[in-house]
């Protein structure tokens, strides 16, 4: 699914953020010391190759809601953004939080003039967020700060399952 507001296209869909090769940045849904593990981390630092962990360490650790970024070494993208989102119901406020996530990736993809992002759905494996809740601080926040940022065309949510997919998709139909 797609949607267009102004500028800047919306576009929703099922699959791995490793694989967006028509993308200039993606994001990790980091932990604080910027290390692999499960989820999506796990599998971006599988794809990237050990030269990300060495790129991570000085920037590490980072707080929930900052986003910093990388090369992208082995991905098919120009630039890896890293965001930590809130564990939910324990890094508060959590809402505010999480849409600190997405505009600071977005702050990040400015300065370095990506004109295309891919997210994944930022701390709902792990970190325990409600999709559903999740989902409408994502759309809303990368909406209104993504069309301020010079040069952004397309922000891409890469959902993992089909269940988080048709979430959001309920979600953005809705939106105005
Ligand atoms: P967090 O710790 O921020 O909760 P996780 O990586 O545990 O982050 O999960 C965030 C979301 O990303 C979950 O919905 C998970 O199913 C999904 N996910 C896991 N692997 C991938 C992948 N390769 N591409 C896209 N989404 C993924």
């Amino acid at each position: 699914m797609e949607r267009q507001f102004g500028k800047l296209r919306l576009e929703l869909m099922q699959g791995d953020i490793t694989r967006q090769s028509d993308l200039d940045a993606v994001v990790n849904a980091a932990n604080a010391q910027l290390t692999t593990g499960g989820g999506v981390a796990g599998a971006i630092h599988r794809a990237a190759g050990p030269e990300l962990d060495q790129a991570c360490r000085p920037l590490a650790p980072i707080e929930p809601g900052q986003a910093v970024s990388t090369d992208a070494f082995g991905l098919p993208n120009q630039r890896l953004i890293h965001c930590l989102g809130p564990v939910y119901g324990v890094d508060e406020p959590s809402d505010q939080l999480l849409a600190a996530c997405y505009r600071n990736a977005l702050k990040e993809a400015g300065q370095h003039q990506l004109g295309s992002v891919g997210f994944p759905a930022i701390s709902t494996g792990a970190f325990g967020y409600p999709v559903r809740e999740a989902a409408g601080i994502a759309l809303q926040t990368v909406v209104s700060e993504g069309s301020v940022i010079e040069g952004l065309t397309l922000i891409r949510f890469v959902l993992f399952s089909n269940e988080d997919l048709a979430v959001h998709e309920e979600i953005l139909v809705r939106m105005a």
